[in-house]
């Protein structure tokens, strides 16, 4: 096949719309490449598609409509159709949804052109006012960026008119701007930081041409981001460009910090905060080569790379790289994929990586580098259990006299103490002192949790949320609505309680308004704006604290409770990520663990730090019930708005297995999910389990092939399903 297409020739088209099929088409005046992005007619539409291959020819050739026009940007590679072909079939998603996925940007089909945008200016200001402030402010804060008109008023909350008004005057330059610009050249020749011998073994390890997958594990602090800028470093140098997943979208700006000091020039970022424009830059510069460098959240996974040399997959067993939505991937599990598929080498960095990666490493399909020791003087924090049922304390409180003591002599040292709860709000539960109901949603089986910031009830299911009632919507009794249980916004009031001169602040992502607030928050507390945090698993990633020495957290076996097959591998995770916190600089720090249940394996396994032990025994486990990575599973949701009909369909599907059967899986369900109804829709679930080297994905899709879904109903598969909800 020659790769082109003349005019007149039929090809077939892949396109956004949900349909099954590649539609044929005629090439344009000119012809067309193939992997061309176009727009062709669909209906009386207008729709964006790729050139995926030559046409079928099975319809009467006069009928066909020709494409409209190849837009203006480089073709789809091979090895990018490929990789969509290959994680469509695996997460079972048509191919229209994974094209979706790698088109996802603003005004793809536009020509380049002229745009106005606005920089900061020279002139003077005849007279200040609040709005100008603020507009003046936002320019500051970016630096040299410029924006466009709009982006620039909504940044800084104003009208458009405070920016012209400005313009007039010269404060605020106006001008015109190719539309896409490549980004400033990193520098790998830079000098990088002097590195440990630890270190520098690492960055050999990682020197490798091709394809090859990488654990890198090494406690926090340990310098791993040190090691694989290392990495990148090697990668720009060879000419081609490098990707870094960060988890964490509100904490992205100390890492871009980081890669400026190195190599000079900020990378690209791709994530959910970036704007329309700028969104619109990074794809097409990726497809340019003008981006050398991007920073992002899973979704960059899928942009137009010209040669990708290196992905960077950081804190590699965060759960955010699990999409819940829509196409339901792994982007750690896709990245190894796109890797193999275009010879780039992957990391995977962590702390304490997921039982998946550190099985590959045992299995030697991953190559394993480690970093022993934390850099400079810093060592890991010394970790105790608090056992609660010895400690004195009244029903309504949850910082115990040990931990209470410990942090009092931090406040005396000028030192900081966090104290972690995994909870937003102010209380999980809401209860009626006279007739015992829960205020629970009203579209979802969940409890609405108490937000005394917001003086709001909120469903974190569904982000529903209502006024705090006076009176029991089910008794009318006044004034008998009580809190039950602890948030983050009730410990505060606790430590403020306790501790009435310390500076107290609660870090939860729901109390800033902007991640940019959030951001600007953290900073100033890490500087020691505070001397008792209060956080969420927020201030478990990747920010560093140097002043924190104790880390006390309220609830260890907060996540043992659930029937999640990974709740021991996650509160291992979280815990120790969490105690890593403490003693960053020079001094050692102190991890406290209150629990009910100190001589639970998982507890003792993280007192005792023996982490490989941890990972044998779980390991041993998940092998012993056949559970992922040992063995192959799958999550069936059905949900629709009346509960009859999906369980009607849950149990056809459950009877008709046999096209599971034949593979040697097993079908468990239908049962209601464990959030047995969100936004107003009954789900149920099946589990699929499956021997490990059974061809999972054909025998589903033969299985659920003579489904056809009535009115409202849904079903939506999860191959290798991370959480149970
Ligand atoms: P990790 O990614 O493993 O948490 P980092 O790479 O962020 O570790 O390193 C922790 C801190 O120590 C950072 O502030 C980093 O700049 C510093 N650091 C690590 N290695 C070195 C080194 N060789 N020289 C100077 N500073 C280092
Ligand atoms: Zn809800």
């Amino acid at each position: 096949m020659s790769g082109f297409f003349h005019e007149g020739e039929l090809v077939g088209v892949v396109t956004t719309q949900p349909l099954d099929r590649m539609l044929d088409y005629k090439a344009p005046e000119g012809g067309c490449h193939l992997g061309a992005f176009v727009e062709v007619p669909l209906g009386p539409r207008k729709v964006l598609g790729v050139v995926w291959g030559p046409g079928k020819g099975d319809f009467d050739y006069f009928k066909i409509r020709s494409v409209i026009r190849v837009l203006d940007v480089p073709p789809m590679r091979d090895e990018m159709k490929e990789f969509l072909t290959r994680a469509g079939a695996y997460t079972l998603t048509p191919l229209s949804a994974m094209v979706r996925l790698a088109t996802r940007s603003p005004g793809l089909g536009d020509p380049p052109a002229m745009r106005k945008v606005f920089r900061m200016g020279t002139g003077e200001v005849d007279r200040m006012t609040p709005a100008r402030e603020k507009v003046l402010a936002v320019l500051e804060e970016f630096g040299g960026l410029s924006f466009t008109l709009k982006e620039l008023a909504e940044q800084a909350g104003v009208g458009s008119s405070v920016v012209k008004g400005l313009a007039a005057q010269g404060a605020v330059r106006e001008e015109d701007s190719p539309r896409d610009l490549p980004f400033a050249r990193l520098d790998p020749s830079r000098p990088g930081k002097e590195l440990t011998e630890d270190q520098a073994t690492a960055v050999v390890a990682l020197d490798r041409d091709g394809y090859s997958t990488t654990l890198l594990k090494g406690v926090t602090g340990s310098g791993k981001t040190e090691v694989y800028l290392e990495a990148v470093a090697a990668c720009l140098r060879k000419g081609r460009q490098a990707l870094v997943l960060l988890p964490e979208i509100a904490l992205t700006s100390e890492f871009l910090t980081r890669v400026e000091d190195r190599f000079g020039a900020r990378p690209a970022e791709w994530h959910s905060g970036v704007t329309m424009t700028e969104r619109r830059r990074v794809w097409r510069m990726v497809a340019d080569g003008g981006a050398e460098l991007v920073v992002g959240a899973r979704s960059a996974l899928f942009l137009p790379y010209r040669d990708l040399g290196l992905i960077v997959v950081d804190e590699e067993h965060d759960s955010s790289y699990k999409q819940e939505e829509g196409v339901l991937y792994n982007a750690r599990d896709m990245t190894v994929l796109r890797a193999s598929l275009c010879g780039a080498q992957v990391v995977l960095a962590s702390a304490t990586p997921s039982l998946e990666t550190w099985a590959n490493a045992e299995a030697g399909k991953y190559a394993r580098v480690e970093l022993t020791s934390r850099f400079g003087d810093a060592v890991l924090p010394e970790m105790r259990a608090i056992d609660m049922r010895r400690e004195d304390l009244p029903g309504s409180r949850w910082v115990s006299p040990t931990l209470q003591n410990e942090i009092a002599k931090r406040i005396e040292l000028g030192e900081q103490s966090l104290v972690f709860l995994n909870r937003r709000g102010y209380a999980p539960m809401t209860l009626c002192r006279a007739c015992g109901h829960q205020i629970v949603c009203e579209h979802c089986d969940a409890r609405m949790v108490e937000h005394r910031f917001l003086k709001r009830l909120m469903c974190h299911q569904c982000g529903e949320t209502k006024p705090m009632p006076t009176a029991c919507p089910s008794c009318e009794a006044e004034d008998r609505l009580a809190p039950i249980g602890p948030g983050v916004e009730r410990m505060g009031e606790e430590l403020a309680e306790l501790f009435p001169d310390a500076r107290v602040v609660v870090l939860s992502s729901d109390l800033y308004g902007t991640s940019r607030e959030l951001k600007a928050h953290i900073e100033a507390i890490a500087e020691g704006g505070a001397d008792i945090i209060i956080g969420t698993q927020l201030v478990a990633k990747g920010h560093n604290f140097p002043h924190l020495t104790l880390v006390g957290v309220i609830d260890a076996d907060l996540g043992l409770q659930g029937s999640d097959l990974r709740a021991a591998e996650k509160t291992f995770q979280l815990m120790r990520q969490v105690a890593g916190r403490a003693g960053r600089a020079e001094k050692r720090g102190v991890a406290l663990l209150q629990t009910f249940q100190p001589e639970h394996p998982v507890i003792t396994s993280i007192l005792n730090g023996d982490e490989e032990a941890f990972w044998k025994a779980e390991a041993a486990e998940r092998e012993q019930a056949g559970m992922p990575p040992y063995g192959r599973m799958a999550g069936v949701i059905l949900s629709g708005p009346e509960v009859g009909p999906v369980f009607d369909l849950g149990n056809a599907l459950a009877r008709n297995d046999g096209a599971l059967k034949r593979v040697g899986a097993q079908v468990y369900g239908p049962a209601p999910a464990p959030i047995a109804r969100i936004r107003g829709r009954h789900r149920v679930r099946l589990l699929v389990k499956a021997p490990k080297g059974a061809a999972l994905q054909g025998a589903l899709a033969e299985w659920i092939r003579p489904v056809r879904l009535k009115g409202d109903l849904r079903l939506q598969i999860d191959i290798d399903p991370q959480s149970f909800f």
